[in-house]
């Protein structure tokens, strides 16, 4: 049995659920995912049905509204916010959401001066408990590289102009850190809950391609 191939033999740190050792599947994971899908669909393993609405559920559902609970809670309490800022991993844990990818969180706050930007250069590390799976702009190479090199054209792309005079901070996520937005809390939203101010806060602002509406 060949052993799996190890970060040190490939210099690649991100140390989540990759699998190096399947190395007779198609080397593009989107090729190898699919191939195990028919395969598992085919010998009647899985419904294909089941497999999209649990991928819907972690991308749209179960992940982002997770992250949207803190954000509101940092809106609403000052010294939550300060907490998230100080500590964000014990901070979003008190809220229940921890595991897998969420282990070393950090939370950037924008303002009227600063815009943050989430990215993984290297592959596609992402906070799970928070943001759930990443979506596919997110893992693209155009993405991974441009938001690094030209963060406003990137942002000015993706519907979001920001002043010239707000400082834009791009943070490079890594199997060691990862990142979570706090979005600017929307004008004339006082008067509203902190369930209702959750239900405003999409995954976008929180990775900082989206402003809150
Ligand atoms: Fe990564």
């Amino acid at each position: 049995m060949t052993p799996p191939i190890t970060s040190a033999e490939t210099g690649h740190d991100h140390d989540h659920d990759h699998d190096h050792s399947h190395q007779k599947l198609p080397s593009d994971p989107a090729l190898r995912v699919k191939s195990l899908e028919s395969l598992l669909v085919e010998k009647g393993l899985v419904d294909a049905a089941a497999l999209d609405a649990v991928v819907e559920a972690y991308e749209h559902r179960i992940g982002p509204r997770n992250g949207a609970r803190v954000i509101a809670r940092a809106w609403t309490d000052p010294a939550y916010r300060q907490r998230l800022l100080t500590d964000a991993t014990a901070a979003i844990a008190a809220l229940g959401f921890s595991g897998s990818q969420g282990e070393h969180m950090v939370a950037v706050e924008n303002t009227s001066q600063v815009h943050n930007l989430v990215v993984c250069t290297l592959c596609s590390c992402y906070p799970f408990p928070v943001l759930g799976l990443p979506p596919v702009w997110y893992k693209s190479p155009a993405y991974r590289a441009r938001a690094v090199i030209d963060p406003r054209g990137v942002l000015r792309e993706l519907g979001l102009e920001i002043a010239d005079e707000v400082e834009i901070r791009v943070w490079d996520s890594t199997a060691e850190i990862r990142y979570l937005v706090v979005p600017e809390r929307p004008a004339g939203t006082e008067h509203l809950s902190e369930e209702e101010l959750a239900a405003r806060v999409t995954r976008d602002s929180m990775i900082g391609v989206a402003r809150v509406a």
